[in-house]
């Protein structure tokens, strides 16, 4: 599933990009090709749920389009999981909603990039579980990307259904925070909330606490 061979000599990190619950992402120069990779390095020790790392890994690995972040390797290093990546030069959804002006020709662009991404995922009867602002990446040539699949649910002919609340409250569909049976529709409710949030610049109800679930 990983590669062997000793990442540290493969890049060259350049900055640190941010950090999340599970540890932090970078980015770092490809010796070999010469391109710019993002890298995110997954703390396995002490990680409760260490299966939603292995998912995220599955499922970028076996889900390719160019809708979504595109997996370039991934290597075991120490304790921590390295997983390389496209590099997203232009930054989340999230930093241009708070920064900038979007044209309503920007956000259709974006919400059909997005549903792309979307449709890819559901055909492969994967539902995301997390869409949001800040899990749409953007390159400076205009690409458009889903990207964190850590709380992805794969559907199968046995289990069609999810159920676990599992997400960010404020883009969560009605079923998934009261605990029903829910389907890949979730994943347009919550792009819904995304493109509420492109028009109004924030999320409804944002002004209450949110809940992440995983
Ligand atoms: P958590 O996973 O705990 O919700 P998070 O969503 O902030 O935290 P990540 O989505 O992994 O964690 O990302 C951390 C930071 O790295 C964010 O600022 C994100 O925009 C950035 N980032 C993640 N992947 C890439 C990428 N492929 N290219 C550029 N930046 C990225």
């Amino acid at each position: 599933m990983m590669s062997m061979e000793n990442p540290v000599m493969k890049y060259t990190e350049l900055e640190n990009i941010g950090s999340g619950g599970f540890g932090s992402v970078c980015r770092a120069f490809d010796n070999a090709t010469g391109g710019e990779v993002a890298i995110k390095k997954i703390n396995l020790q002490g990680l409760t749920s260490k299966e939603l790392t292995v998912n995220e890994l599955m499922v970028m690995k076996m889900n390719r389009n160019p809708n979504l972040v595109n997996y370039l390797d991934s290597y075991l290093v120490d304790d921590e999981l390295w997983l390389v990546m496209e590099y997203m030069d232009g930054g989340s959804l999230s930093d241009v909603i708070n920064e900038m002006y979007i044209s309503e020709d920007e956000m259709a662009a974006v919400s059909r990039e997005c549903l792309q991404g979307l449709d890819f995922l559901h055909s492969n009867h994967v539902i995301h579980r997390d869409v949001k602002s800040c899990n749409i990446l953007l390159r400076t040539d205009g690409s458009v990307k889903l990207a964190d699949f850590g709380l992805s649910a794969q559907l199968t002919a046995e289990q069609n259904q999810r159920s676990s609340v599992v997400g960010t409250s404020w883009w969560m569909a009605p079923e998934v925070v009261t605990g029903q049976p829910y389907g890949p529709k979730v994943d347009i409710w919550s792009l819904g909330m995304v493109g509420i949030e492109m028009v109004e610049r924030e999320v409804p109800h944002c002004n209450e606490s949110p809940i992440s679930c995983c």
